[in-house]
């Protein structure tokens, strides 16, 4: 996003902040009152990802939208409250949330590209190069660390979730199932991505927060290195692979990338490394 536009949705997002607040009552205006939707993005889990146009400035905008009938609004109410305090140029920018009987949109600044799971896909070999994911890795690193000193876990790191921009710059998104933390506090959490899951979150209740990111983003970088996923198969499959598997790594990965991801892949939280 160029300087002028930051500038511009920044306005947008001030101009109503009082509707970032979930709890606030329903708005007066509607979301076709303010943005044009040019098209659908993606059909996510949980709603439509809408590619949309602000009235007043012409700014594009992504509108996710949540039914609320299909939703849990304490999911809704997570993914408002922590988005809304966040600013990084590496996580979507919320830029405000606009109120229905039925359901809630969520104005997020707009990533012209592709998801990571895509980038990987249409790459040569479908495997990023490594010269390619330590920049991208880089920059989710970046938003995490953010996260974490914020007292935030993502909870749902994977590279359907990270968004890269036409200029190859990474984003974080969707942060349906985040969790706020403090230090030392354990967290639990329901829901998430069972392939990107660590141990602590299969087969414990409580269990510390920013090691469960730590671990999704080691199981994203194999991603990216090899193209394959790897966790995979069906649910007691992966789970059995999360338990007792090991990590088999293709002939081309460096011994550089092997190292870094064999030491993410700790499967003792404690001795995983920290951001
Ligand atoms: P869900 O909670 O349903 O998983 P996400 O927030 O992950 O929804 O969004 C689903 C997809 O929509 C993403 O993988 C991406 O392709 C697209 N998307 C989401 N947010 C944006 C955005 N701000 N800009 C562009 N595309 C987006
Ligand atoms: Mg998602």
């Amino acid at each position: 996003m160029s300087l002028h536009c930051a500038k511009q949705c920044s306005c947008l997002a001030s101009e109503e902040t009082s509707c970032l607040g979930l709890k606030t009552s329903l708005q007066k205006y509607r979301m076709q009152d303010k943005y044009d939707v040019l098209g659908l993005m993606a059909q996510g889990s949980f709603g439509k990802v809408f590619l949309s146009r602000h009235h007043g400035t012409g700014i594009q905008v992504a509108l996710k939208e949540l039914k609320r009938a299909g939703v849990e609004e304490s999911y809704i109410r997570m993914e408002v409250g922590i988005l809304k305090d966040l600013r990084h140029p590496n996580i979507t920018q919320l830029l405000e949330v606009i109120e229905s009987q039925d359901k809630v949109h969520l104005v997020l600044e707009y990533v012209m590209g592709v998801n990571l799971r895509q980038e990987i896909l249409r790459s040569h070999n479908n495997r990023l190069q490594e010269k390619d994911t330590q920049r991208i890795f880089r920059d989710m690193l970046g938003a995490v660390d953010y996260c974490h000193d914020r007292g935030i876990v993502h909870g749902d790191l994977k590279p359907k979730n990270v968004l890269i921009d036409t200029q190859g710059q990474a984003k974080v998104c969707d942060f349906r199932l985040g969790i706020q933390f403090r230090p030392g506090q354990e967290v639990t959490a329901v829901g998430g991505t069972l392939a990107y899951s660590d141990l602590e979150k299969i087969s414990r209740q409580w269990y510390e927060g920013p090691p469960l990111d730590i671990w999704a983003l080691g199981v994203t970088l194999y991603e990216m290195v090899t193209g394959d996923y790897l966790f995979d198969g069906c649910k007691s499959q992966i789970i059995k692979n999360i338990l007792h598997g090991t990590v088999s790594y293709p002939k081309f990965i460096s011994n550089n990338a092997k190292k870094l991801i064999s030491k993410i892949l700790n499967r003792d939280p404690t001795k995983r490394p920290t951001i």
